[in-house]
C-alpha cells in the first residue's frame, strides 16, 4: 500500500515538472534585455529598434547558410540565457526547430516572420501551406517586420515601448526610402534585361517587390542538389534571351553559377559572373554591408551595374 502511495505521489511530481509554467511574457528584469536572434537581417533591425535597452547576440554571422546551420554547444548556453528568442521561421533556420523546441517553454521564443498574413508571402513551388522565408529582400515586407519586431518588444518589455515604437518609425521612413531607391534604381536596367540568375532561390520576393525576373540554379533549399537538367533549361533560357550575367551570392559555393558558365560556352555564349550578392547573411561586421540597409543597396548596385552594361 506505502508503495503503491509512493508511486502514485512520484507520479504526481514528475506530472508536474512536465507541466512546468510557460515561458514568461512579459520581462521584468532589469534593461539591458538579452535578446538572441539568428540571421544577421533580423538581428539588425531587433538592435536599431531595441537601442541600448538591448544587449543582442546574433547566431549566424557573415557567411552563414541559415538552411543548413546546425545549433553548437554555445548556441544553447546563449538561448539558456536569454531573454527573449526572436527567429525568422517559415522553415528558414530548419535545423534549428528541434533547438527552439527545447527552449520555449523556459525563454520566450518568437517566429517573428510567421506573425505576418500569409496572404502577403509567396507560396514554394509546389505546396500550398509551405512559404519561401528570405522577405527581407522586399523593403516594404521587411518594414512590415520591422513593425511585428517592434509589437513584439512593446508587448514584452512595457517600459521600453516608447522608446521601442520612435526607433521604429525612424527606421521605417529610412526603409520607406530604402524601397523607393530600390525601385528606381531596377527602373533603370533596360526591361528585356531584368533577370536575375542566382545560385538559389533566394530572390523570388525581390523580383515580385521591384519587376525582376527570378530564376535559380537550386531550389530553394541549398541542401538540395542542382540537376544536369536545371542546368541545360537554363542555359537554353540565358541563350535565347541573351542574358550576359549571372550572380553569385555570398553563402553558397559558385560551382553551379561556374557549371552555367561552361554550358553557354558550349553554345558560344559569353556569360559572366556580375558580382556577388548578399542572400542569407550579411556582409562583415563593421562594413557597409553588414547592416541590413548596406547589404540590400549593395545587391541593387551590383545588379544594376551588371545588367545595365549587359544592355
Ligand atoms: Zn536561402
Amino acid at each position: 500500500m506505502i508503495r503503491l502511495l509512493l508511486a502514485s505521489l512520484l507520479a504526481t511530481t514528475v506530472g508536474c515538472t512536465a507541466r512546468s509554467a510557460p515561458a514568461p511574457s512579459t520581462f521584468t528584469g532589469t534593461a539591458p534585455l538579452q535578446i538572441t536572434c539568428t540571421v544577421g537581417m533580423l538581428g539588425d533591425i531587433v538592435k536599431r529598434i531595441g537601442g541600448e535597452r538591448v544587449e543582442l547576440t546574433t547566431l549566424m554571422g557573415p557567411g552563414t547558410d541559415p538552411h543548413l546551420y546546425r545549433a553548437v554547444p554555445s548556441d544553447r548556453k546563449k538561448l539558456e540565457q536569454s531573454d527573449l528568442v526572436l527567429y525568422c521561421g517559415l522553415h528558414l533556420e530548419g535545423n534549428l526547430g528541434p533547438t527552439f523546441d527545447a527552449f520555449r517553454s523556459r525563454v520566450r521564443t518568437v517566429a517573428i516572420c510567421e506573425k505576418l498574413d500569409p496572404s502577403v508571402l509567396l507560396s514554394e513551388e509546389g505546396t500550398a501551406d509551405s512559404y519561401d522565408p528570405h522577405l527581407w529582400f522586399d523593403v516594404s515586407l521587411w518594414s512590415s517586420v520591422a513593425q511585428l519586431v517592434c509589437d513584439e518588444l512593446c508587448e514584452f518589455d512595457r517600459a521600453g515601448a516608447s522608446e521601442y515604437t520612435a526607433r521604429t518609425k525612424a527606421l521605417r521612413t529610412e526603409l520607406a526610402a530604402l524601397h523607393q531607391y530600390v525601385t528606381e534604381q531596377v527602373q533603370t536596367i533596360a526591361e528585356g534585361q531584368r533577370v536575375m540568375i542566382t545560385a538559389h532561390d533566394a530572390f523570388r520576393y525581390f523580383g515580385r517587390a521591384y519587376g525582376i525576373e527570378v530564376m535559380g540554379i537550386q531550389g530553394l533549399s541549398t541542401a538540395d542538389e542542382a540537376g544536369v537538367r536545371r542546368i541545360g533549361e537554363l542555359v537554353e533560357f540565358i541563350v535565347e534571351r541573351k542574358i550576359s550575367a549571372v550572380f553569385v551570392e555570398s553563402t553558397i559555393s559558385e560551382d553551379n553559377v561556374r557549371a552555367l558558365i561552361e554550358g553557354c560556352k558550349a553554345r558560344n555564349h559569353a556569360l559572366r559572373i556580375g558580382g556577388e550578392l548578399f542572400s542569407d547573411a550579411m556582409g562583415a561586421k563593421d562594413s557597409a554591408e553588414g547592416t541590413y540597409v548596406g547589404m540590400i543597396r549593395n545587391n541593387v548596385n551590383t545588379l544594376v551595374q551588371a545588367l545595365r552594361r549587359s544592355s
